[in-house]
């Protein structure tokens, strides 16, 4: 093992310089991948040098997304206390279902789930588990959900025509989860948004409306905190409210923008987040810890218990149930996922988080003023968002993205809102800097001087 801890270590660093020297790797075609890199398996061992060359090539050419110019997706950047705790689970390598095999590891991811339930309102029953992403959080809430409305669809399967809602603009995981929970897919509602790319309350109450009058059963409703392509929050308050008149449970995935919940400045994105039945947020999207750190808590742990304990004697032989956190989640053997937000946490302190959270709509209102003060450009998108969304000079932005990309200039994705399709500039690394947001623009505005676009 030290040998190679010593040969990842000096991986590492090699890792770093190219993030610096070469942020943006040199794009591979799928066509010529195998030729151009060694990654075949064969019967005989590589040779120890060798076998360094191999993952150095494999370094330089993998997609850099701890880059400062890496704006592509909804994570980005390196957090080196956060990459230290995962690290750090790697090695420890145990698996979360029991207390007799985690131990201490159970108490650290206990303490993240109380706190983060502390902090939106929840009661003293409130408890969570963590889940392999966001769209498996949102598998959870809908069977915890199917399970409350119905509690026989354990064991006898789903036999009324159950409805979901969810607006248009939210992730596909609910409509694809719609099918996995056995309410199938047809039983998911598109919920019309208003310009903002937020849920409309008045076509959510006469679609329920209607599906009463057609003698079909609503039970679910997702809200999204940071959507997608937008970045927009839908209005807790008012889904609430209908909610609450006809009993319906209420998800809220917060998988790109639920850590709002963690600044004093921002939270009020999600006002009235203690009245939902579930919440969930991706650590590894706004708290920049590695991939995955997916968080699901709900307000009242007998649902937890009711949608994902399974009786296993070979098991569970030891500690108190609360401790044997099998119980409660959707997997048997389970990722220490817990450890990575906690050695964060731990070393920046709630402060820390909220800073981190501050800068990314401060980097977002950079980005928005200098659009706004240059008239090449068309601006999307709306304050309190982090996805900038952009056109210059008219350029299709498919074609500029996919050409910044190739030329290995910036990694950066585009999106659409109905007639719309825009450059998505997503200012989720919080290492990035004014300046280092500013040249982003100066390199976008060079490039499209350069290749006469
Ligand atoms: C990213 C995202 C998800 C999915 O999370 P994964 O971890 O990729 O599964 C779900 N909902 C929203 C709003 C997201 O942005």
């Amino acid at each position: 093992m030290h040998k190679d801890l010593k040969l990842f270590t000096e991986l590492a660093e090699f890792l770093i310089s190219e993030e610096e020297n070469n942020p943006v790797a040199i794009p591979i075609d799928t066509k010529i991948l195998y030729e151009t890199i060694d990654i075949e398996l064969g019967d005989e061992p590589t040779i120890d040098d060798d076998f360094k060359e191999t993952l150095k090539d494999i370094i330089k050419s993998t997609p850099k997304t701890a880059s400062k110019a890496f704006f592509n997706q909804l994570f980005g950047g390196r957090i080196s206390r956060a990459t230290l705790g995962d690290l750090l689970a790697v090695m420890l390598n145990n698996s979360m279902y029991t207390y007799k095999v985690a131990g201490v590891q159970v108490g650290i991811e206990k303490v993240l789930l109380q706190k983060i339930c502390e902090r939106i309102g929840y009661g003293n029953n409130s408890d969570g588990t963590l889940a392999p992403g966001g769209s498996m959080c949102n598998y959870m809430a809908m069977l915890m959900a199917r399970d409350a409305f119905d509690a026989n669809a354990r064991n006898e399967g789903v036999s009324r025509k159950m409805i979901a809602y969810t607006s248009e603009t939210s992730h596909y995981s609910v409509t694809k989860n719609a099918s996995f929970v056995g309410i199938g897919r047809h039983q998911v509602r598109s919920v019309k948004t208003d310009d903002h790319g937020k849920l409309l309350i008045e076509d959510l109450e006469s679609q329920i409306q209607n599906d009463i009058k057609n003698g079909y059963h609503p039970f679910f409703v997702n809200a999204t905190a940071g959507t997608t392509v937008l970045g927009a929050f839908d209005d807790v308050k008012g889904i609430s409210k209908i909610c609450k008149t006809h009993n319906l449970w209420l998800h809220l995935d917060g998988a790109y923008c639920g850590s709002v919940i963690f600044s004093n400045q921002y939270k009020h994105l999600v006002d009235g987040i203690e009245l939902t039945d579930s919440f969930s947020l991706n650590a590894h999207k706004m708290l920049g810890t590695p991939l995955g750190c997916s968080i699901i808590v709900t307000n009242d742990k007998k649902h937890l218990y009711q949608s994902f304990s399974n009786d296993a004697d070979y098991l569970y032989q030891t500690d108190d149930d609360a401790f044997n956190l099998g119980k409660t989640s959707l997997q048997c053997g389970r990722r220490n996922d817990a450890l990575k937000l906690w050695t964060l946490w731990k070393s920046v302190g709630n402060f820390g988080l909220e800073k981190i959270v501050d800068h990314q709509f401060h980097l977002a209102n950079v980005a928005r003023d200098y659009i706004k003060s240059n008239s090449d450009y068309t601006l999307y998108s709306f304050d309190d968002s982090i996805s900038v969304c952009f056109n210059y000079k008219g350029i299709s932005a498919k074609t500029l993205c996919t050409k910044l990309y190739e030329h290995s200039k910036l990694m950066v994705g585009y999106g659409s809102f109905r007639d719309d399709t825009f450059v998505r500039l997503v200012t989720i690394n919080t290492l990035v800097e004014e300046k280092d947001m500013i040249s982003f623009f100066k390199t976008l505005e060079d490039f499209v001087d350069s290749e006469d676009l």
